[in-house]
């Protein structure tokens, strides 16, 4: 199994490399070269079985062999004992037929550390190997941050420098990163906003020379081992339901689209799957895409549920790819016109995607009432990007008999400003980190300036 990139110009990788690299040169994101198949008969084993054999199982055709078994089913099981239910991701019904998948029982109770959990311990792997150190560098508004701390904090051949906007992200969330006081972890609070953190980064991944040679590694969402490490719950979570003999749906609260693209390559490996549907907040360019053919950026908007404010959304250029039937031409001339103007897909790559997505967008009035109708029927307090799933799942739920699985994303005590609002008393966090707002916080403020930063990161890497 080698990887090549969405825009058909990069060189094929191993998964190794594509663990190591993240975008392709010539712009675009590795996709497998094939896709492995599960069988009827593959599924149907794996009823019953733990969170961490189905992972095991569902992830070993794309490692190629490059990690031995024993290897990776420990790498696997160590990622998932993080996880404070021991159903790792347990299903909740809600009513009938609708059921909420639970991913935020992880370190920093949202579903970024699914993928967190194990890339960390991937890299981790593969740089021992090579008798390597790498420097991760990051900028985050929020989740991202926390989740790929707590991913890396143990990995002894990684030190990892997340730059967060200085107070301006929430208490929770800095103090997730913040009360980290592992030595390869170096929280930096930037003087300026999301976006001037975020130009920091990009600008050193662009010139590493300051590093000297030492590899610099990213962790967003375009790196492959995330979204495979998330089709593992789509899978998991049909099975439990019936699969491979009953179809189910999913709806997914989404952004940058990694989330579900990983649901789509769990269809694609032959998981039987009716129909996803894509939720949105006010940033709505997913379903613009879908509902209207408007494939254009917009002004991005400040919602309730701010870990899905995004003006583009990274890894649809993935599903474009498939769409556009692995014409990398295509899709290299597709997004170059979405850069620099308002565009729309073929109509053939679009009928396409319809037939098998669903999308709808939520807004903020919108999210106060879901999670407050939820809580009436169903006793759940919602966070509010999974409020826009719930709701996007009522109303576009297809045929009834089909079960439903929305995606709940985080826990509503990473988001109670939104649960305020809606009029609870908010929630507390649960038992494990009911001490965080007294933990020893360690950061360092920094202006923002490339060099300081950058300097920053010299001096301290390990
Ligand atoms: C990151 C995130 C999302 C969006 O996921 P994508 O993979 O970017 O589509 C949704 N909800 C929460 C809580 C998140 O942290």
């Amino acid at each position: 199994m080698r990887y090549i990139s969405t825009r058909g110009q990069a060189p094929a990788l191993s998964f190794e490399e594509v663990v190591l690299t993240g975008m392709a040169s010539d712009g675009g994101l590795y996709v497998p070269e094939t896709i492995p198949q599960l069988s009827a008969d593959e599924l149907a084993e794996m009823a019953g079985l733990s969170y961490a054999e189905i992972a095991f199982r569902v992830m070993k055709p794309y490692v190629n062999g490059e990690i031995d078994d024993d290897t990776f089913r420990r790498l696997v099981t160590e990622a998932y004992a993080t996880f404070s239910h021991d159903a790792v991701v347990p299903l909740n019904q809600l009513d009938a037929n609708h059921f909420l998948l639970e991913l935020f029982h992880g370190p920093t109770l949202a579903f970024k550390d699914v993928a967190l959990q194990l890339l960390g311990r991937l890299l981790d792997h593969f740089l021992k190997k090579r008798g390597e150190r790498a420097v991760i560098m990051g900028a985050t508004s929020g989740d991202t941050g926390s989740a790929a701390i707590e991913g890396c904090r143990h990995c002894d051949n990684l030190d990892i420098f997340i730059l967060h906007p200085y107070q301006r992200v929430s208490e929770v969330q800095r103090r997730q990163m913040t009360s980290v006081l592992a030595d390869n972890v170096f929280n930096v609070a930037i003087e300026g906003n999301f976006d001037d953190a975020q130009a920091m980064v990009k600008a050193s991944f662009a010139d590493q020379s300051f590093l000297n040679g030492t590899r610099l590694v990213a962790v967003n969402s375009i790196n492959w081992a995330r979204i495979m490490a998330q089709i593992v719950y789509y899978v998991a979570s049909a099975v439990a339901l019936g699969a491979p003999h009953r179809k189910v749906s999913f709806c997914v609260p989404s952004a940058n689209f990694g989330n579900v693209f990983a649901g789509y390559m769990a269809y694609r490996m032959g998981l039987p799957v009716e129909r996803f549907v894509i939720a949105t907040n006010a940033n709505d360019i997913l379903h613009r895409t879908l509902a209207a053919n408007d494939f254009s950026k917009q002004e991005l908007k400040a919602t309730l549920a701010p870990s899905m404010d995004i003006v583009v959304s990274s890894n649809f250029e993935r599903l474009l790819f498939e769409a556009y039937d692995r014409d990398g031409a295509a899709v290299a001339a597709l997004l170059e016109r979405f850069q620099a103007e308002p565009t729309a897909l073929a109509d053939a790559p679009l009928a396409q995607l319809r037939e098998l997505f669903a999308s709808h967008s939520v807004d903020d009035a919108t999210i106060l009432e879901v999670i407050r109708e939820a809580h009436h029927r169903t006793q759940e307090i919602l966070d509010p990007h999974t409020a826009t799933g719930y709701r996007a799942a009522e109303r576009e739920r297809g045929e009834a008999s089909v079960p439903m699985i929305t995606l709940a994303t985080a826990h509503p005590a990473k988001f109670a400003e939104a649960v305020v609002k809606a009029g609870f008393p908010g929630v507390p966090l649960p038992p494990h980190m009911d001490d965080l707002l007294e933990r020893e916080e360690r950061y360092t403020v920094l202006p923002a300036e490339l060099a300081a930063v950058q300097q920053f990161v010299v001096e301290n890497r390990r």
